[in-house]
């Protein structure tokens, strides 16, 4: 099956959308404002401006509206350069970026404000392609503004799922004893069990988790856990390079770090700052005086050395 995705400016898009019209199908699929079928190809329009086309008379109807260049099957080679990337980790497969990957990552571990997200995403070969062609690649190399127009397609494509870790409930686990690892590595558990049971009865090929701990001490952190994803299961660092399953899901889970970042920001009123820098610790005594000690505690990592900092800021300023 062919996938073919084209951009197209909002003059050409409505003409699609008018030149479909008599095969138009309902698709509740986020990001999506227009669907049709042929009996070979299936069009879709995102609100990216982005517009699909798949199916074996994908060709056909997509040089209608754009230019179709031939795609290559290097897919690999489009994310990383001719030089091998440095890794710790397993090591994986030849041509593991062709493969059927489920893969994870997580944000907002070093952020003072905001939540932990960990994201997963299944990425079967056949939709590989597509998922380069809506510009999916290094999280690294894209802005938050790209990542935020990118997810809903990623979503609408691709069976996924997204963990958002309230500030609250952080706290409460984190003053239980559990450290960042384990959090951590109980989400990526949970988000990948979630994926799994989503695609059965199929299965990846490969489960690739973006490491930010050895295997060992993974497993041990979600040993009592109820059920525990082993099956094909790889480490290593830099795993958004290697394979596009691992990048979409750093772009899902930034995603909804952002859009929770969104939510607390208008909360207090202001922009909350990223990172745990000196600004940080000004924005958290801002906030500690105007709100209150429970509201900044609502919003942030509380154990963070910046609460301490932002105290002594605070007692200046009394
Ligand atoms: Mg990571």
């Amino acid at each position: 099956m062919s996938n073919i995705v084209l951009q197209l400016s909002s003059d050409v898009q409505n003409r699609v959308k008018t030149y479909y019209a008599s095969s138009i199908i309902e698709r509740n699929a986020p990001g999506v404002v227009f669907a049709a079928k042929l009996p070979d190809t299936a069009i879709t329009v995102y609100k990216s401006g982005k517009v699909m086309f798949q199916g074996s008379g994908a060709t056909r109807e997509a040089s209608r509206w754009g230019e179709v260049n031939a795609v290559s099957s290097q897919t690999a080679a489009k994310t990383t350069s001719n030089q091998p990337i440095k890794t710790k980790g397993d090591t994986l497969p030849e041509n593991f970026a062709t493969y059927s990957v489920l893969g994870s990552d997580e944000t907002g571990t070093g952020d003072y404000f905001g939540p932990v997200t960990v994201a997963a995403v299944y990425v079967p070969k056949d939709k590989i392609e597509l998922i380069y062609e809506l510009g999916v690649k290094d999280s690294k190399m894209l802005n938050d503004q790209i990542m935020l127009k990118i997810a809903p397609d990623i979503m609408a494509v691709c069976p996924y799922s997204i963990l958002t870790l309230r500030n609250d409930k952080y706290n409460a686990i984190q003053a239980k004893g559990y450290s960042q690892g384990k959090i951590k590595a109980m989400l990526h558990n949970q988000a990948l069990k979630h994926v799994l049971a989503k695609i059965e009865p199929e299965k990846p090929e490969y489960i690739l988790i973006d490491q930010f701990a050895e295997r060992n001490i993974y497993y041990n952190h979600i040993k009592n856990e109820k059920e525990i994803v082993r099956e094909n299961v790889l480490f290593s660092t830099k795993a958004e390079q290697l394979h596009v399953a691992v990048a979409a899901a750093s772009i899902l889970a930034r995603y909804a770090f952002l859009k929770e970042m969104d939510r607390l920001s208008k909360s207090v009123g202001v922009n909350l700052q990223k990172g745990a820098s000196g600004k940080v610790d000004e924005m958290a005594a801002r906030i500690w005086l105007e709100h209150g000690e429970e509201k900044l505690k609502s919003i942030s990592k509380w154990h963070f050395a910046n609460t301490e900092k932002a105290r002594k800021l605070l007692n200046k300023k009394k």
